[in-house]
């Protein structure tokens, strides 16, 4: 279907008259050269098929619409609005229709006209969605508290877990001057969405007013937690330090860790056989470097000894609970005792193992001749002790423990590098909960375990990061790993479950690419900038025994991207919606901030999304600039400038809100889904799990069609 069929539609009626050939009979217009110019980002000459299609069926309002919706894009509201006034003389009950009219009047700031339209699609449709909030949203222009409130409240209880909705409100709210009813809902759109940045910065305000530093402090904190180094939060933390009525420990407690883990979550290694070894780089970044470490506070709950990797000699033997310190000092690692003393000096790596409760120390022999094993039955750990201060934000904050075997060596002119020597298997406990919920169904967190399996044997052999001395990181880079702290029963069982599967194609590892909700299309590897075209990695529906085709409208997938449609990962309750859909209402001066930092194109005219993916997904956008323009095609790029700190994925709509003047006030951004949509989508598992009862080598075969499960037999060199 993704082929364009150059079928002239004026034979089709002709076709109809032959019933005998058995070609179907294909009433009404092709829309597939017009929806052909639409995926590629030829707008003009989409909407101009579009037009002649309306023509020449002119009992089919279809068109229209669709043309409507390319010139709304386009800026050319008038035009828009024009196609949907006549699309209403074949259809006047159509409520659609009216909204998307309402909304574009509203957007050029004519609320009296918004007004009619709304108020006339809610006469057919007294709960529609979108009426609902056009209307809530016009009375708040126009001045009218109660009216405006009442039916943004009504908007709200249709989409409970649309944290959009609550935003919107607090939005109003705060216009009207109700900040303490703001605040409110403000706190309930981060409940639903904590990584919801843009309704930080409004109730961070609201503090403020309120006289609440500490919370506002803390507020702001998190907003450079995601968005480091945004000027105005900055600023607010460095002006709010001085306020603060509680030690910033107290407003953000640490991460500390006090006990060994549980006996049930220790003895999960127990039921994992030998696997091979992975080198996880720990502390890396987004960019899969690791972050600059100074200094580092070392304890075990259960004693740990410390030797040097290359001469094997054990140079310290630490008690239970004893914190000892390494800092980096000369180019060298020096190590000093519980009681601060220098107990040594390095130049090259140092190895640090958790001593055994149960099986003695047999391993520990092996290290002089480079057998370098993580212990099978260890049930010891090292703890990492948070620095406060860390130049890496890593430690800063937080305490980390991992199982297996630490590494520590002087990266010269840098500070100490650290990597975690584990089992494959036992590095798995630490993935799957970092990379999944683990309260989500068994068959799901099994899925994720295979795919999360293959990701790491599939970067081994890679060896991407092979100059940094390690084979894999633990960000999101390669993929997250929180170590042994962050295991839950759940994921350690659907890891023992799953031991030793991988997911092939041919005979050969697969790309097991994985994202938290696609919105309810995944995307095709093939139509996002720079990912390759592979057979498994193809565009489809995420619904159970939907047609394999494209979304094949524009006005349809208006009405789908602004509605709740059904799908796999459309799973209330279990897989948040704030993820499936959400809103973000952008300030312009913001993006305009974020669009010039990167490319400089002065004062924005127009942001207009070009290509799209047939999941729908933006995969170029233009930007209009006084002094250029330019089109962004990269999806991390893409999500970067639309959002106050990022967009959760480039599978948006875009509705320009302006001034009475014609000056841009916001955009309005209507989204779905989070992350890159290629793969398997880790909200649908849950969906086709927990919904469908489905079993995890059926969840892959619906995500990764034509791969198959193979068991990796370990072979151990040496
Ligand atoms: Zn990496
Ligand atoms: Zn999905």
């Amino acid at each position: 279907m993704r082929k364009i069929i150059h079928v002239r539609t004026v034979f089709f009626g002709l076709l109809c008259i032959l019933p005998a050939m058995s070609i179907p009979c294909l009433a009404g217009p092709d829309y597939s050269t017009a929806y052909g110019y639409y995926l590629k980002g030829e707008l003009d000459k989409s909407a101009g098929e579009y037009l002649r299609l309306a023509q020449a069926y002119p009992r089919d309002i279809q068109p229209l619409l669709d043309a409507a919706v390319i010139y709304k894009s386009l800026g050319r509201s008038s035009t828009a609005i024009e196609l949907f006034e006549k699309a209403l003389k074949t259809d006047p009950y159509n409520p659609d229709i009216s909204v998307e009219s309402g909304w574009i009047k509203f957007h050029e700031a004519d609320y009296q006209g918004a007004l009619s339209d709304f108020s006339n699609a809610l006469r057919i449709n007294p709960l529609h969605e979108r009426a609902l909030l056009g209307i809530g949203s016009v009375y708040s222009h126009l001045g009218k508290r109660h009216e405006s409130l009442e039916y943004l409240e009504k908007y709200r209880k249709i989409r409970p877990g649309f944290a959009g909705a609550d935003y919107i409100i607090a939005w109003n709210y705060v216009n009207f001057k109700m900040y303490k009813e703001a605040e409110g809902r403000l706190i309930e759109a981060l409940r639903k969405d904590p990584f919801f940045i843009e309704a930080r910065l409004p109730l961070a305000g609201i503090y403020v007013r309120e006289h609440k530093f500490n919370e506002a402090w803390n507020q702001y904190y998190r907003i450079l937690d995601y968005a480091p180094g945004h000027p105005f939060a900055s600023e607010m933390v460095k002006m709010l330090e001085g306020k603060l009525t509680k030690q910033p420990e107290e407003i953000r407690p640490p991460f500390k860790i006090t006990r060994p883990p549980e006996p049930g979550i220790s003895n999960a290694v127990s039921f994992l056989g030998k696997s091979i070894n992975l080198r996880v780089g720990i502390g890396a970044n987004m960019a899969g470097s690791q972050g600059i470490n100074k200094t580092l506070k070392i304890r075990s709950f259960h004693g740990f000894i410390l030797a040097g990797k290359l001469t094997g000699k054990i140079y310290a033997d630490a008690e239970p609970d004893e914190t000892w310190s390494i800092n980096f000092e000369n180019n060298k690692l020096v190590l000093k005792d519980a009681k601060q003393a220098v107990y040594g000096r390095f130049t090259g790596p140092i190895l640090l193992r958790p001593k055994q409760t149960k099986t003695g120390s047999t391993l520990w022999n092996n290290f002089g001749d480079g057998k370098i094993a993580a212990e099978r039955h260890s049930t010891g750990s090292i703890v990492f002790e948070r620095i406060k201060n860390s130049k890496n934000p890593y430690f800063a904050n937080s305490d980390r423990e991992f199982r297996g075997i630490i590494e520590l060596y002087p990266v010269h002119g840098k500070g100490i590098g650290i990597v975690n020597i584990i089992d494959l298997e036992t590095y798995l406990l630490g993935v799957v909960p970092s990379e999944m919920i683990s309260g989500w169904p068994l068959e799901a967190l099994k899925a994720q375990s295979v795919i999360a399996r293959t990701q790491a044997v599939m970067r081994r052999a890679l060896e991407k990061h092979k100059k940094e001395g390690y084979h894999i990181c633990d960000s999101q880079h390669c993929q997250v790993y929180k170590g042994v702290s962050w295991e839950t029963p759940s994921t350690n069982r659907s890891v023992i479950d799953t031991q030793s599967e991988i997911l092939t194609f041919r005979g050969k590892i697969a790309s097991p690419f994985y994202h938290s909700s696609c919105g309810g299309y995944i995307q095709a590897s093939s139509d996002a900038a720079g990912w390759g075209s592979v057979s498994y990695l193809d565009g489809h529906p995420d619904k159970l025994g939907a047609p394999l085709q494209p979304q094949d409208s524009p006005w349809k997938f208006h009405l789908w991207i602004t509605g709740t449609p059904a799908s796999n990962c459309n799973y209330p309750g279990v897989a948040s919606s704030a993820h499936f859909r959400w809103l973000r209402i952008i300030k312009h001066k913001d993006i305009e901030y974020r669009i010039n930092r990167e490319y400089n194109v002065g004062p924005i005219k127009a942001i207009i999304p070009l290509r799209r993916g047939i999941s729908g997904n933006v995969n170029s956008i233009l930007i209009k600039g006084v002094k250029k323009s330019v089109t962004v095609t990269k999806e991390h790029l893409i999500r970067n400038i639309m959002g106050f700190a990022s967009v959760k994925s480039t599978l948006f709509e875009i509705e320009i809100n302006k001034f009475k003047n014609g000056n841009i006030r916001n955009y309005w951004i209507y989204g779905g889904g989070w992350g890159h949509g290629i793969g398997l989508c880790q909200s649908g598992a849950a969906g086709l799990a927990g919904k469908y009862w489905k079993k995890y080598k059926e969840i892959l075969d619906f995500y990764f069609p034509g791969t198959k499960l193979r068991k990796m037999k370990y072979v151990r060199k040496n």
